[in-house]
């Protein structure tokens, strides 16, 4: 699938586990625009030991939000960036109404708009045996699950032979408390995309090629 000239600005949203950077990396090569993880921006951060990764840092290891005004602003710097002139696939980010309202904000500012958001459905329990199976690639960011998405060889990435780890907060009661920030702070973010007539609603709970398909007819809907 090729985009038309204007970029495309999709939000994937959906509770922590739900899929998002799953389907970010397919929908990547379908179309061809990068996919912007505010969480990976963050461990990136951390991993270079920045100021901003050891702030963030103290919010992540607790499972909690890290505040609305660094969050946006380290997002949209990296909108900036020129692998994002064909727009990008957000995971992640907006998780707040006021995140949403920034981007709407700086979107219009250049013409922009967000083109549709994918509603990625995925009930509790399945989210917390996904996330406690859950092995991600060092160097490519693929993400692998123990038992639904095992590597070929345990432990090594079979797209770039980098090696995976766990995430420290994927361990079961920063899980516990992440869903729960989620319910609290992010939940009404459907409403306000459901609002503006934006939102499409994806079940989540299909396999993963399933759930792609879906989301790829979701998107070739609004670009046709
Ligand atoms: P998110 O980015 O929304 O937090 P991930 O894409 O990292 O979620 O997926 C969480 C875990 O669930 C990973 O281990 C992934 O391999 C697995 N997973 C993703 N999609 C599915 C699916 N449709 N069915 C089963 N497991 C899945
Ligand atoms: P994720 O990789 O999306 O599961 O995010 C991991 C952690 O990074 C979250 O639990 C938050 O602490 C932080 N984080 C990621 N994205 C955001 C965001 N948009 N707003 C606030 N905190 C975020």
């Amino acid at each position: 699938m090729t985009t038309t000239g204007k970029p495309l600005y999709i939000v994937l949203v959906g509770a922590p586990g739900a899929g998002k950077g799953t389907q970010a990396h397919l929908l990547t090569q379908d179309l061809g625009i990068a996919p912007v993880a505010s969480g990976d921006l963050f461990r990136e951060h951390l991993s270079k030991q920045t100021e901003l990764g050891l702030l963030a840092k103290q919010y992540m290891d607790r499972g909690e939000l890290v505040p609305d005004d660094v969050t946006i602003r380290m997002v949209m710097d990296r909108l900036e960036r020129p692998d994002c002139e064909k727009g990008a696939i957000l995971d992640g980010f907006p998780r707040t109404v006021a995140q949403a309202e920034a981007l709407d904000k700086e979107l219009a500012a250049k013409g922009q708009k967000v083109a549709l958001v994918p509603y990625i459905k995925v009930g509790e329990p399945a989210l917390v045996a996904r996330l406690s199976g859950r092995w991600i690639c060092r160097q490519c960011g693929a993400v692998y699950h123990t038992l639904f998405n095992p590597p070929k060889q345990p432990g090594v990435c079979d797209i770039c032979g980098g090696e995976l780890y766990q995430r420290p907060d994927d361990k079961e009661e920063t899980v516990r408390h992440r869903l729960q920030v989620y319910f609290e702070q992010t939940l009404p973010l459907i409403d306000y995309y459901r609002e503006r007539g934006l939102l499409v609603e994806i079940n989540g709970e299909q396999a993963i090629e399933d759930v792609h398909r879906d989301l790829l007819a979701a998107i070739q809907k609004v670009m046709s």
